[in-house]
């Protein structure tokens, strides 16, 4: 590996972001610490997609930060400079919106992405649908995890073409999902028939 690759700053986003998700836990069952979170999307960006810019990888690392903790956006850029918090920025939802507002937008937003961005909710989505697959909320239902992992299908075919094995992992994900929870994963081409198609404006 090459000598400038910053591994201090990698470590030091992944502290950053274990502080300000501290006392958070996902919603599965096993109540893991929500820090393991972007580090699995981290960790798919460099293992499955090959990823090796460390911008894009520090943005993973802190893609939650701004949109689930009390962090600022100027705390993101004086630690980690004005790259890393633009992408971070593209990732957030703005949560002062209702739940189906901001499903809609992930859609409709996606095709306007960059490309640390769209490699960003690319792992994103691989991590949290394989969650809701293999290790779902225990209330959640069957429509409930089957809506979600459509939605997921849902944005990501919006940014086809920007990393073939993530894309692939995502598919194979799909695949087992369709099996597992015995139901077919609808065409980009019906999304209007969803809640979050992008004609459904509230
Ligand atoms: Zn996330």
């Amino acid at each position: 590996m090459s000598q400038a690759f910053p591994l201090d700053r990698i470590l030091e986003a992944a502290i950053f972001a274990a502080r300000k998700h501290q006392g958070h836990v996902r919603k599965d069952d096993l109540g893991s610490p929500y820090i393991t979170h972007p580090l699995q999307v981290a960790r798919v960006l460099w293992d499955i997609g090959g990823v090796r810019d460390p911008q894009t990888l520090i943005a993973a690392i802190l893609h939650d930060t701004i949109e689930d903790t009390r962090t600022t956006p100027a705390e993101v850029r004086e630690a980690f400079g004005e790259q890393v918090l633009e992408v971070v920025l593209e990732v957030s939802d703005d949560k002062s919106l209702e739940k189906m507002t901001r499903k809609r937008l992930q859609v409709e937003h996606a095709p306007q992405l960059s490309k640390s961005a769209r490699l960003i909710k690319l792992g994103d989505k691989l991590v949290n649908c394989r969650d809701i697959l293999e290790n779902p909320p225990s209330d959640w239902t069957m429509t409930r995890r089957k809506n979600y992992i459509q939605w997921g299908a849902d944005v990501i075919a919006q940014i086809r073409g920007t990393n073939a094995p993530l894309e692939s992992a995502f598919d194979r994900m799909l695949a087992e999902a369709e099996i597992q929870l015995s139901f077919s994963i609808q065409a980009f081409e019906t999304v209007e028939n969803r809640p979050w198609g992008p004609s459904n404006k509230k």
